[in-house]
């Protein structure tokens, strides 16, 4: 019999989604897939040849738990360069992904029966995390247009048992990037109501609108004494299966991280993290400006394509790498047998060879989630397959 725990655990929607496309297209279909949370492009070669420099020195050992101590001198400066807050090695611990520092987190800070407010749509390891942990999620729905969370809802569901509160910008499924504003009311909400704030900037460099990304404590510095500030390298340099991440915490939180890691997975991935320290030391910016533009290009590519949309208003997309739609209109005036997202997600799959995550996997009955991190001969003709899809649903539902 297994523990209670995994049974708190959903089952993982993206990867679903994900592996339905696959399935589709082993059967020899031609399949766009669209479902992907990575952006399809080679990652920079410093990355490459720093990972064979060091297999070829014989970097074969153990490091630190929270990783070698040169990388995370250089994760701190990088930090510090772009939020323009001082941060040092003692700041700083290297993880397996945004997703071991986000669960580093949660066990670090999170005691059976506190309440963790999330902002849902959210990317499904949040609350499945806090429930790892003993802890309650407790949701507070960001609304479209937008899906900026309103400052009054939080604060409404925050209660005496309200340990932390997790935030996403920019956000994934959304794309939704928060406004300063929002940022700083939320940094108050933490210092008012003596809440730590974990916040995933995992998609920081991928922001459209504006001119750069504001981590919240560039919005707050006031709150840095009770912030986690969780980061990877995973999207920026498209390297998602190398598994290194980073997060920036008060030292009570890295020494906490450094003894779980240590009894948990021991440090990251030691080629990873020489290849990353050598990145650091001689990439020039390039492939992150070059990604940025590509990525750009898309977006726009994307956004007229989905300006033909009938009942679904074109989405914001202003960060990350997706474009989220909202169904809700459309839905309500189809009937039997298109009655929801996931319907629809399925149908793209199986009439159109798209794939598409449904919004029930971010806890929104409402959305669907389009990745623009495609290459632009699959994006194009992959979404002008959904518009043609979702226009024609429906006159084929009058029709039958
Ligand atoms: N945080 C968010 C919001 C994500 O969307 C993802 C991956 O999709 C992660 C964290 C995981 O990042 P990593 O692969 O670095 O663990």
């Amino acid at each position: 019999m297994l523990a209670q725990r995994i049974s708190l655990l959903s089952s993982p929607g993206t990867a679903a989604a994900r592996e339905a496309a696959r399935a589709a297209a082993a059967t020899g279909r031609q399949i766009i897939d669209l479902a992907a949370g990575e952006v399809i492009i080679e990652p920079p070669s410093s990355v490459r040849e720093g990972a064979i420099a060091a297999i070829k020195a014989g970097t074969n050992r153990y490091t630190d738990s929270i990783g070698l101590t040169p990388l995370r001198k250089a994760i701190a400066e990088k930090m510090s360069a772009e939020t323009g807050i001082a941060w040092n090695t003692e700041h700083i611990a290297i993880t397996a992904g945004a997703k071991q520092g986000l669960l580093d987190a949660a066990l670090a800070v999170l005691n059976p029966g506190d309440e963790v407010v999330i902002i849902r749509p959210c990317w499904p390891t949040f609350p499945a995390q806090v429930l790892l942990a003993g802890a309650k999620p407790v949701f507070v729905d960001a609304r479209p247009p937008t899906y900026i969370p309103d400052i009054d809802a939080i604060r409404a569901a925050v209660t005496p048992n309200t340990k932390a509160i997790i935030i996403n910008s920019p956000n994934n499924p959304t794309g939704a990037v928060y406004d300063r504003a929002t940022l700083q009311a939320i940094g108050d909400l933490a210092i008012n109501y003596r809440m730590w704030i974990i916040s995933d900037e995992c998609y920081s460099s991928f922001v459209f609108t504006g001119t750069r990304h504001d981590s919240i404590l560039m919005a707050h510095p006031g709150a840095r004494s009770r912030t986690i500030l969780v980061n990877a390298f995973s999207k920026e340099l498209a390297i998602t299966g190398w598994r290194l991440g980073y997060f920036a915490a008060p030292r009570e939180i890295i020494a906490a991280a450094k003894t779980l890691q240590s009894h948990t997975t021991s440090n990251a991935n030691v080629i990873a993290q020489y290849a990353i320290l050598h990145h650091l030391q001689v990439g020039d910016g390039s492939f992150e400006r070059e990604m940025h533009e590509r990525l750009c290009r898309a977006r726009n590519t994307g956004l007229m394509i989905l300006s033909g949309l009938h009942d679904v208003a074109t989405p914001g997309a202003g960060g990350s790498f997706f474009f989220y739609l909202d169904l809700s209109r459309l839905i309500s005036v189809l009937g039997s047998p298109v009655r929801s997202t996931d319907d629809i997600a399925r149908l793209l799959l199986n009439e159109s060879d798209v794939g598409s995550v449904p919004g029930g996997t971010f806890g929104d009955v409402n959305g669907l989630r389009l990745s623009f991190g495609v290459p632009p001969d699959l994006l194009e003709a992959g979404l002008k397959r959904v518009v043609e899809t979702l226009n024609s649903l429906k006159t084929r539902q009058a029709a039958a």
